[in-house]
């Protein structure tokens, strides 16, 4: 998603520049896109974009084929298990059309991979796997090796963003802090026998929080994308269960405000943790995405996140010559520039995530925090200057396109 994400918006800014993307994962080439190509970001997930994410796609001319799979959260319902009733916070009391947009992952890979194939100067790798990654003068050396060998290569900047995990990041000897949260998000999507109406939910059980994002029709069924949050040590119990004990368990922490749970899609679990690079830039190489960061899914905040990185690292090298990219003061200026961003959001998913999962807090203090952490949110001081920090790496890509427009 990062990756792919990353080249996508620096072609818009730089087309003149020769990107390379390097997947370890086949691809599916063009409108051949087999259902058989398993490529982890882009699985069964859903993700709900800011307001601000879509104003940086509208910006790279992704917006307008993104936009055709979308669904507009209008409105987010918050409730508590083992208390009545629960909060709506309605985007026009905003006076927005919506708090945020819900977009299929296979589908974003769809017509991002499709979209970087139309492009002259971006080439894209796949399956081809980084297996070294060496600095060398003014350069980074990458070993990839494909199913006929292995080659070498020189790039003057090496953008890391080979998922939580980081394979490469560990191969670099960058240490990470990690705080393991204990627990496992198990998503599905699942159909009731009420309409959404754009609706969200965000509903807070003893287990963890559990959130419903509402999803385009499937052959005329309505959908929902669910997040559920469990202890790690239910995780395999919760994926194995019949589907009709799932449904049922789902109702019973769920309750009936979207009627009878009715269908349940294939389930899977991620486990939850927050990891931190301790560094992301070196000369000619940075970190991003999860590799940089790895957020709790709770606060909707990781990919979020990430594409504003990545606004900004565009519009920092574009300022710049190509052949300064990978100098240490440009990247520690893309670095700088991100840091406030980068610190509040990961803070403020942390702190959600903490409370979220305790089952004394009423319902007013959660409602303060927000489940999805999107741009709607009570205009608390912290939420605000992280809001504002969020826009300001949105106007800086968008800047950067303005500036190359009149160039
Ligand atoms: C359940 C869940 C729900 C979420 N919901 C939201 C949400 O609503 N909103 C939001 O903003 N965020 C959300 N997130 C976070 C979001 O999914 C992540 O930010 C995003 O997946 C990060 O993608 P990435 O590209 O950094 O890493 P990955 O998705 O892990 O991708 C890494 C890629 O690198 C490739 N790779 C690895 N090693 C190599 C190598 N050596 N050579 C070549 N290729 C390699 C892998 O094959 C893979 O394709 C959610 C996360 C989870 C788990």
């Amino acid at each position: 998603m990062v990756g792919a994400s990353f080249a996508a918006l620096l072609n818009t800014l730089r087309p003149d520049w020769h990107i390379v993307l390097i997947e370890s994962h086949p691809m599916a080439r063009g409108d051949d896109q087999s259902p058989t190509l398993y490529q982890p970001s882009f699985d069964a997930r859903s993700t709900a974009l800011a307001s601000g994410s879509v104003d940086i796609l509208r910006s790279a001319g992704l917006w307008e084929k993104l936009k055709a799979q979308a669904c507009a959260i209008e409105q987010v319902h918050v409730s508590d298990r083992g208390l009545p009733g629960g909060t709506l916070i309605d985007a026009k009391e905003f006076g927005l059309p919506a708090v945020g947009q819900v977009l299929e992952n296979a589908w974003m890979g769809r017509v991002l991979l499709s979209h970087l194939q139309t492009l002259e100067n971006v080439t894209v790798l796949a399956p081809v796997t980084v297996k070294a990654l060496t600095p060398i003068k003014g350069a980074a050396k990458l070993t990839l090796e494909d199913g006929s060998g292995v080659q070498s290569t020189q790039v003057r900047l090496a953008v890391i963003a080979d998922g939580g995990d980081s394979p490469l990041r560990k191969r670099l000897g960058i240490g990470t802090r990690v705080e393991d949260y204990r627990q496992h998000a198990i998503i599905s999507n699942v159909g009731f026998d009420q309409d959404h109406n754009n609706i969200a939910y965000e509903r807070f059980t003893d287990e963890g929080p559990m959130a419903l994002l509402p999803l385009r029709p499937f052959e005329g069924r309505q959908r929902s994308a669910l997040v559920w949050t469990v202890p790690s040590r239910q995780s395999e119990e919760v994926l194995a269960l019949p589907e009709e004990v799932f449904a049922r368990r789902l109702q019973d922490r769920f309750g009936f405000r979207r009627g009878l749970v009715c269908s349940v899609g294939t389930r899977s679990a991620y486990p939850l943790q927050l990891t931190e690079a301790c560094e992301q830039v070196r000369s000619n190489l940075v970190l991003l995405g999860n590799a940089a960061h790895f957020l709790h899914p709770v606060a909707g905040q990781g990919f979020n996140l990430a594409l504003r990185d990545c606004a900004n690292l565009c519009a920092v090298l574009a300022a710049h010559p190509k052949e300064v990219m990978g100098n240490i003061e440009t990247l520690q200026a893309y670095e700088k520039g991100q840091a406030l961003d980068q610190q509040a959001t990961i803070s403020f998913s942390d702190s959600v995530t903490k409370v979220f999962s305790r089952s004394d807090l009423p319902l007013s203090v959660l409602r303060q925090l927000g489940f999805l952490g999107l741009e709607l949110l009570p205009p608390g001081k912290a939420l605000f200057s992280r809001q504002s920090m969020g826009r300001a790496g949105v106007q800086a890509y968008s800047a950067a396109i303005a500036k190359r427009g009149t160039r």
